[in-house]
């Protein structure tokens, strides 16, 4: 249903069309200024740039700035006085005789931005807005001539297609991308991209001091971190790369398409393309995109594996420094060491190739740019300190030397990516060749090996057979549970870390059973859930969440550390949340007050990013089934991670939807689709998705209007409210002054999207991310919510409830706690 469009909004739009009525003329002279307060705009020859002062959504300050023209909402590509904005309408931008660009109020005679620094005296001086987005100044009689200054070279946080991206340090070029604040604010932000100069030249985005993300180097054909780009059919990209330079420029092939590459306020870098029949930008590629492709994703002398369980897999040739930390919690931060030390004297090291990679990070690598690959070997070989080396081509010429750790380095399937030949010791060399290819040469080697190995298997596999045994004689019927290929942790274990399970010790209690902290040996605190032994649910649920979660890892899923089956005992240990779970924070208005928006906004994306990994980025596609507040765990800086995995399914690759007798779930979490007819999709945890959105920016639970007569749930209030241009009044009083309404009416509107009631029209999580990180007027506007009415169900109300809900057979429905 269309909204109307109030009254104060037709006056604000019938200000913003005079603001911006254009001069029509792309020139600026001496005689001729821009006054904001004449509204006018400078529009270049191919009728695609204004240039002119514009105010960010939800600002109240005024910016000089370039935008494309007759793209609806405004998408700024430059702004001239990011960090000085004028407070109101006097603005002036003027072209002073000798060619500065001069931003002044006609007010006052301070002067807000000049281009002053960079530019060149000119005589006659024009300053020109080209069709390309490039703000030149020029001599007015030479149109193709010398250029004094251009915006070009001052890039604020988008790269067009022909400018330059990059540093030249002969001449002192260094042309950066910084994000802005926030989608209202232009001012600089924590964000930068630039190009590191030392070693190896590489892209590398920040967040301040922290490096985020490296791009790999330039190989002659693509990024050693993308090499995507290859394929890449719309997009061109131009490298030139030097010793004291690393410039480049990317052009689109048709080149009528506006097009761009922003840094935003999110720290995420995105290209994008406007598709003119939706009217919309469309998001062609972005990074970084997931955790292997974070720089520290696996620390040191270890490969990142997309998806792989484990990610993180040390070099062959390396062992992880603390195995306890690296196998069981899965905490990748000491990387690996080598197994066997090197012996360089007695030169009997040699190089293992690692194919398939993004090369390590080379900041202190050094390039050789005429080598072969047998002198790059050999120079490595001669070299102690020589830790590995490289093509610097993918045609093979070329070489990279590395003399330290090597990190940052990712795998890529599909037989993309760069060789790495890893020096070993001979020991570790002739391991690495047994176990990845046992040719004729190597047999010999191979040979003393397996017989070594017989030796020390026949003795395993005895003490395998004791041990089995002795197991099965406490296990009994539970051997099954030792196929879950997840530590065991012995029952003494978990009786003395948490007191006997003593009611001290107890954090709280779930449809599986009671939840205990517990803190082992080691000093490491864990959660335990203990299966009750009368619950036959639970038992399916056990196996279900240890063969699912065993398999999983992301930072935004709860860590499962192992599991213990022992003396009729079922329980999985878990890393313990010291934040608890959100509902206890969340519905509690004595404590709600600790989650400012920050804290809310941070937690939004964090579920979401946890729910991108299990519809999209995981081996399987996983639908969770049971997201609600109390499923959400807070770690100990507040950072959310999705648990409870009892009820998740998993799909294969070509499966979408499934269908259900048996649905199962949380009352004010379910879809209408799945409660109704049993069908859930990666669409019913969205919907689940939502009702969580929601429920963070009300401080309410969804059921809490259950009873209401005005309305039948959350979902009915908000949307109402939202109808009625008031969705404010839904933002939860305990929440703090300092937010931006923008972010939250941005997330009440997708939080609405999430749950509409065609569970076609929900967005995927790739699109909920994006949209979170957009300007809100590129977000469609909800549909009608699907309503469960609690009266379409009948039932008790223990916590485990058998409804029989209309038109539907006996269902099971989880009371939301
Ligand atoms: P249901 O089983 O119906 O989904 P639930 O999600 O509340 O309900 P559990 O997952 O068993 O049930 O958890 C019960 C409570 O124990 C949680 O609400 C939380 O407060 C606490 N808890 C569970 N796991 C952890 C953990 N890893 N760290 C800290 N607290 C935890």
């Amino acid at each position: 249903m269309m909204r109307e469009i109030p009254f104060f909004f037709l006056v604000i739009f019938a200000a913003v069309l005079v603001n911006s009525v254009s001069l029509a003329d792309d020139t600026l002279t001496p005689q001729q200024p821009l006054l904001d307060a004449d509204g006018t705009t400078l529009l270049d020859a191919g009728n695609r740039f204004e240039l002119g002062f514009f105010t960010p959504n939800d600002s109240s300050y005024r910016y000089v700035g370039i935008w494309f023209y007759n793209i609806s909402p405004r998408t700024v590509v430059w702004v001239a006085n990011r960090r000085s904005p004028l407070p109101d309408l006097s603005g002036r931008l003027s072209l002073t005789t000798n060619g500065t660009l001069l931003l002044t109020s006609d007010n006052s005679t301070t002067v807000f931005w000049s281009s002053s620094d960079g530019s060149t005296p000119v005589r006659n001086p024009v300053a020109q807005l080209l069709d390309n987005g490039n703000f030149v100044v020029r001599e007015e009689a030479e149109p193709n001539g010398y250029v004094a200054w251009q915006s070009y070279d001052h890039p604020t946080d988008t790269i067009l297609p022909g400018m330059r991206f990059g540093r030249n340090m002969t001449s002192g070029l260094n042309l950066n991308l910084t994000a802005w604040t926030s989608l209202s604010d232009p001012t600089p932000g924590d964000y930068v991209l630039n190009i590191n100069m030392d070693g190896v030249p590489e892209e590398f985005l920040w967040h301040g001091t922290r490096p985020l993300w490296r791009s790999g180097q330039w190989n002659g054909r693509y990024l050693s971190g993308a090499p995507e780009m290859e394929t890449e059919n719309l997009v061109q990209y131009h490298y030139k790369v030097a010793p004291q330079q690393f410039i480049y420029t990317y052009t689109i092939r048709d080149n009528s398409l506006p097009a761009r590459i922003t840094l935003i306020s999110s720290g995420v870098v995105q290209l994008l393309i406007w598709v003119e029949d939706n009217q919309q930008w469309s998001v062609r590629g972005y990074t970084p995109q997931d955790p292997c492709d974070s720089v520290s994703a696996c620390s040191i002398n270890a490969i990142c594996i997309p998806n792989g369980s484990p990610m993180c897999k040390c070099l062959t040739g390396f062992r992880p420094k603390n195995p306890t930390n690296w196998n069981l919690i899965r905490d990748w931060s000491g990387g690996c060491v080598r197994s066997t030390h090197l012996d360089c004297r007695n030169r009997t090291d040699g190089f293992f190739n690692q194919d398939s990679l993004k090369l390590p990070e080379s900041s202190s690598a050094v390039m050789r740019t005429s080598l072969t690959p047998a002198e790059c070997s050999s120079l490595c070989l001669n070299d102690c300190n020589c830790t590995a080396y490289a093509s610097a081509q993918v045609n093979g010429s070329g070489c990279i030397l590395w003399t330290s750790d090597l990190t940052d380095i990712r795998f890529f399937f599909g037989g993309t990516g760069q060789d790495l030949y890893v020096r070993l010791a001979a020991a570790d060399l002739i391991a690495a060749y047994a176990e990845s290819r046992p040719s004729n040469q190597r047999r010999v080697a191979v040979i003393v090996a397996v017989t070594l190995a017989a030796s020390f298997l026949l003795a395993g596999a005895a003490f395998c057979i004791w041990r089995w045994k002795t197991k099965k004689s406490f296990v009994g019927e539970e051997t099954e549970e030792k196929d879950l290929d997840l530590p065991l942790f012995d029952l003494g274990t978990i009786v003395n870390s948490t007191v006997n399970f003593s009611a001290d010790s107890k954090i709280g209690e779930g449809g599986f059973g009671p939840v205990y902290k517990g803190r082992l040996t080691e000093g490491q605190e864990v959660a335990v859930k203990r299966l009750s032994k009368t619950s036959t649910q639970g038992v399916n649920e056990f196996k279900n969440e240890v063969r699912l979660i065993a398999k999983l890892q992301h930072r935004n899923l709860v860590r499962l550390l192992g599991c213990c089956v022992e003396a009729g005992e079922r329980m999985l240990i878990y890393e313990y949340l010291s934040n608890g779970s959100l509902d206890k924070l969340l519905f509690d208005k004595a404590k709600s007050g600790q989650l400012d928006w920050k804290l809310r906004y941070n937690i939004i994306i964090g579920i979401a990013r946890g729910l991108l990994y299990l519809h999209h980025d995981s081996r399987f596609i996983i639908i969770h089934r049971d997201l609600k507040a109390s499923n959400i765990l807070l770690d100990k800086d507040m950072n959310p991670k999705i648990s409870d995995f009892g009820m998740a399914r998993i799909f294969n690759g070509d499966e979408t939807i499934a269908k259900t007798k048996n649905v199962v779930g949380t009352y004010g979490y379910m879809s209408p689709e799945y409660i109704k007819n049993g069908k859930f999709s990666i669409k019913s945890d969205i919907f689940s998705f939502g009702v969580l959105i929601l429920e963070i920016i009300s401080g309410k639970k969804n059921t809490e209007f259950s009873t209401s007569d005005q309305h039948l749930n959350l979902l009915d209030y908000i949307w109402r409210l939202w109808r009625n241009d008031k969705a404010s009044e839904s933002i939860d009083e305990t929440i703090g002054l300092s937010f931006s309404m923008e972010e939250v009416m941005r997330c009440i509107n997708i939080g609405l999207l999430c749950v509409q009631e065609r569970c076609d029209d929900r967005p995927n999580i790739t699109s909920i991310l994006l949209m979170l990180g957009s300007d809100k007027t590129l977000i469609p506007e909800p549909r009608q919510p699907g309503f469960v009415s609690r009266d379409l169900c009948e039932g008790n109300s223990t916590s485990i409830m058998q409804y029989t809900c209309s038109n539907q057979a006996s269902i099971t429905i989880l009371e939301a706690r």
